[in-house]
């Protein structure tokens, strides 16, 4: 129990030098209900055991000369210690269910419990992908009748369902655009990304073997129109536009922009991943879209960033659909909207499907979830979901440009969220101890440096489900951090002072993270990590 580990903190000893206000030191180093948890192999010994097993019966070993020959040397806990261990974990964590995520892009809304009873059906929780199809026709009418509603709101044709996340559907659009050209003997090399994309764009575009190339954008925030059609040529294969785009700006050329990449032969990959700020007020198809993805779990509340997988549904033209992944979900003559697959493919006319993206169905437990949130909404709530989403994040906007240089704020009303670049500061105080004094008044960050096209942006994504009292919270702790900022208070360059481990250097940690634990001084073995200033 008193081993120190790899910080060299020790149970019972105190974190660390808390600064005169946030009081003394305590002997447990818990500071009132934060518990301090040192690691799993700390508390348990490999000497103990939590489970109780009888002795095995002598007979003969059938392990073929495979059985251990050393000492697994994984620490026993009793049950009661082991879930106080992991609980006390799990409350170090800040979640949406605690307050306000001001995460710009993540959408980071509220996850509506009601989703969370359907997915608990039996009769969904406990599907397997294997099951006979005649056993699970309601499973699958759920995902027909999702598909349904996505192809409706986006006013497209068809939607491969099986991606997995908002990257992930990239990367199936982007295959699709390629089937598409080399079904036509068509050899494009380019993918066109604006400056301010999300790097995930560039990253999918350079993964399926495009050459990916920068549109600069204009003084407002948004795609230089004249630029990307100087660039258009028989060499572009098609552009990347997140629209609303990650100034949390509506691309107004839309049109215009797919107008003239279609005129050049290219497809239009619009990223869906703000669609909330859009949902049942704007229809990417009637824009021109090709292929879009949607992430479930942001638009359509599905749980996610540790709560949950993500799913990302990828909405297509009918130019693509012919193309779109098995199993694959389209308007058919009819009219109606059908699940294909490997099975039926023929009698759909689907035979061109460039392949699968995954096993099976994809996040079954996340379709249950957003069927269940946008049959509860109908298209009157969803609507006033976009318009509330825009009507927060405004109301950010407009409260604190005063205080906080909003370098778009000119370019009239901003979508779902507000953004913010670090003119101003006094001194070499930046963002980043901005971000760490939020810490201190209890709030996760909001997303900083990015996009790039910003100088210490910082990206406010409130979304709908904040109320007006918790949204003038946010604010006064941000225009507080602010105006120390501005007046060069030099504590920021230390915040956060009441947080247990205080400013971490992530970047450290990122490059040369430290994932194993060894065991402290083993006899003659060598010396421990912190001995040798592991960290
Ligand atoms: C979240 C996001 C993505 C990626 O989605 P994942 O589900 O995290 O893979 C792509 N583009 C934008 C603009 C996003 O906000």
């Amino acid at each position: 129990m008193s081993a120190p580990n790899a910080s060299g903190w020790k149970p019972g000893t105190p974190v660390q030098d808390h600064n005169a206000m946030a009081g003394p030191d305590t002997v447990t180093g818990n500071r009132a209900l934060m518990l301090e948890e040192p690691l799993i192999f700390e508390i348990g010994t490999t000497e103990t055991t939590g489970v109780d097993l009888p002795e095995p019966q002598s007979g003969s070993n059938r392990l073929g000369g495979l059985d251990r020959s050393e000492k697994i040397g994984l620490p026993g806990l009793s049950e009661p210690e082991t879930i106080r261990h992991y609980t006390r974990l799990s409350r170090q964590n800040y979640a949406i269910d605690l307050g306000l995520f001001p995460l710009g892009s993540c959408t980071m809304k509220h996850n509506p419990r009601l989703n969370e009873k359907v997915a608990r059906m039996p009769g969904f929780a406990d599907v397997h992908p294997l099951q006979p199809v005649d056993t699970v026709r309601g499973a699958l009418e759920v995902v027909n009748e999702l598909a349904h509603w996505l192809i409706e709101l986006t006013g497209m044709h068809g939607v491969a369902m099986s991606p997995k996340a908002g990257a992930h559907g990239e990367l199936c659009g982007i295959l699709c655009i390629r089937a598409a050209l080399e079904a036509r003997g068509d050899a494009r090399e380019v993918i066109l990304v604006p400056e301010s994309a999300h790097g995930t764009n560039p990253a999918t575009a350079a993964f399926a073997g495009y050459r990916v190339e920068d549109i600069p954008a204009n003084a407002d925030g948004r795609v230089d129109l004249e630029a990307l059609k100087a660039r258009l040529g028989p060499d572009v294969a098609g552009v990347m536009i997140t629209n609303p785009n990650t100034c949390g700006l509506f691309e107004r050329d839309m049109k215009a922009i797919s107008d003239a990449v279609h005129e050049a032969g290219g497809f239009v990959y619009c990223d869906g991943a703000n669609f909330n700020a859009i949902v049942g007020k704007v229809r990417p198809g009637d824009l021109g879209v090709d292929a879009m993805h949607i992430n479930l779990h942001k638009t359509f509340s599905t749980p996610h960033g540790g709560g949950g997988p993500g799913s990302g549904p990828v909405v297509l033209s009918e130019a693509l659909s012919p193309y779109g992944p098995l199993p694959f979900t389209a308007r058919t003559k009819d009219g109606v909207v059908h699940l294909v697959e490997e099975g039926n493919a023929a009698e759909f006319e689907h035979t061109k499907a460039f392949g699968r993206m995954t096993a099976f169905h994809g996040q079954m437990g996340m379709f249950t979830r957003a069927l269940a949130y946008i049959l509860s909404h109908g298209a009157d709530g969803l609507r006033q979901v976009a318009e509330d989403a825009v009507l927060n994040a405004n109301y950010i906007l407009r409260s604190l440009e005063d205080v906080l240089h909003a370098p778009f704020g000119h370019s009239g009303p901003c979508m779902h969220e507000a953004l913010f670049g670090d003119k101003g500061f006094a001194g070499d105080i930046s963002t980043l101890d901005l971000a760490k004094a939020l810490i201190d008044e209890g709030y996760h960050p909001m997303t900083m440096y990015f996009p790039l096209v910003v100088h210490g942006a910082m990206l406010v994504e409130p979304t709908e489900t904040e109320s007006k009292a918790a949204l003038d919270q946010f604010i006064g702790a941000l225009r507080s951090v602010a105006e120390r900022a501005k007046a060069g208070d030099e504590s920021l360059k230390t915040a956060p002072h009441y947080a247990p481990r205080r400013r971490l250097d992530e970047t450290l940690a990122a490059r040369k993270p430290i994932l194993a634990w060894e065991e402290p001084n083993p006899p003659g073995g060598a010396p421990s990590m912190s001995e040798q200033g592991g960290r």
